[in-house]
């Protein structure tokens, strides 16, 4: 029976995958280890946090005496903790290394001496950096232009490293966007959602053309289980929800789903570094493992908003906390670069 520690585990994305772990026959026991910062909450786990199979740690995977004792105990490892938001490190790049790829480094030491039979290390589709055509293949070159990315990329790499280094089972997945209920409102489809529902107004960045591929976060949670469970170590994946939409085109569905219309919406400069396209080749994962996104965009998208419009308890908290805001940074309209992949 796999034992699984889940770091960020109350976080977005992690807590909605620890819920789908508790209900894993395989799974004897799931430890959530989260710093709880900003972006991490208790609620997201939900009646979860009752399950006799769940242990909450909050702690900082930074703390490698914590980090190595909750190693010894469990057989796999899947790694949600980051610091997530790109505007975010604009501003504070040395708290991204810190965590994202130290952090990491730090997990993946402790996987190491202790011989763990899984290291799931989850990273996103933001490595490959911007693409004016075609889709990245996981041989792809990573290409990040953000702090956030960069970030990402490293630990990316040092993952794989302890894999052929040290023999650690690494599988690495690579996800586009997510959306879904209770994500931190930092991000554009809940900002835009929660602004819209209180009748305020949102802005688009540049012309609204930038391109990213959307994955409703079950969708991103099953494919992240299908690696725990049969990913071949040494392996990148990618996972997508297999919608791509320019951000004009996403918030056209949401103006819709909000009952809004355009008059709701300014034009603003574009951001620094603000990279024009993203997309990914997910039929290794197909291939490999059987993953497809089950969610249609439309639906889930409507899910969201049904949820942001009926848990207002759980996000206006966020609007008034001082760290939850977003300090102004300077804009500048960006060169919009990209590579071209075949
Ligand atoms: P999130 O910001 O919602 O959650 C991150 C969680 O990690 C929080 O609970 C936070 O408290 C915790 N955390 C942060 N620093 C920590 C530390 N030093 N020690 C322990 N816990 C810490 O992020 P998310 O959107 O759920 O993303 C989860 C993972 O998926 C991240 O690795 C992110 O890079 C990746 N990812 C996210 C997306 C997306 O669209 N959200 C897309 C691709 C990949």
């Amino acid at each position: 029976m796999n034992k699984v520690l889940v770091t960020g585990g109350a976080g977005f994305i992690g807590s909605h995958f620890v819920k789908r772990l508790l209900q894993a026959d395989d799974v004897a026991t799931v430890t959530v280890l989260d710093a709880l910062t900003y972006a991490g909450h208790m609620e997201n786990l939900g009646e979860a946090f009752f399950s006799p199979k769940l242990t909450f740690v909050q702690g900082n995977i930074l703390d490698a005496e914590l980090v190595d004792d909750l190693a010894r105990q469990h057989t796999a490892i899947v790694h949600f903790a980051a610091e997530s938001h790109v505007d975010r490190s604009f501003l504070e790049a040395g708290s991204f290394l810190a965590t994202n790829v130290f952090g990491t480094q730090i997990l993946l030491d402790a996987a190491m001496r202790h011989g763990l039979q899984k290291f799931v290390h989850v990273s996103t589709d933001e490595v490959y950096g911007p693409l004016l055509s075609g889709s990245a293949t996981e041989f792809d070159l990573l290409r990040p232009t953000v702090p956030y990315a960069a970030s990402k990329a490293a630990s990316d790499l040092v993952a794989l490293s302890y894999f052929h280094t040290y023999g650690v089972p690494v599988c690495v997945t690579r996800s586009s966007n997510n959306y879904g209920a209770g994500q931190h409102p930092e991000k554009i489809i809940p900002l835009f959602v929660t602004r819209l529902l209180k009748g305020r107004g949102v802005t688009l960045h540049g012309d609204g053309g930038h391109v990213r591929n959307w994955l409703h976060v079950e969708d991103n949670c099953h494919g992240v289980e299908r690696v725990l469970t049969d990913g071949t170590p040494g392996e990148v994946y990618n996972i997508g929800g297999g919608t791509d939409l320019t951000n004009k085109q996403l918030t056209e569905i949401l103006l819709r789903l909000c009952g809004a219309g355009w008059d709701s919406v300014a034009f603003v400069a574009d951001r620094t570094a603000n990279d024009r396209r993203y997309a990914m080749d997910c039929t290794k994962a197909a291939a490999a493992l059987g993953y497809q996104p089950t969610w249609a965009l439309e639906d889930g998208l409507a899910q969201t908003v049904d949820w942001y419009r009926k848990n207002p308890h759980r996000w206006a908290p966020l609007l008034r906390n001082p760290h939850a805001q977003m300090p102004a940074i300077s804009l500048r309209t960006a060169t919009q670069t990209g590579t071209t992949h075949a």
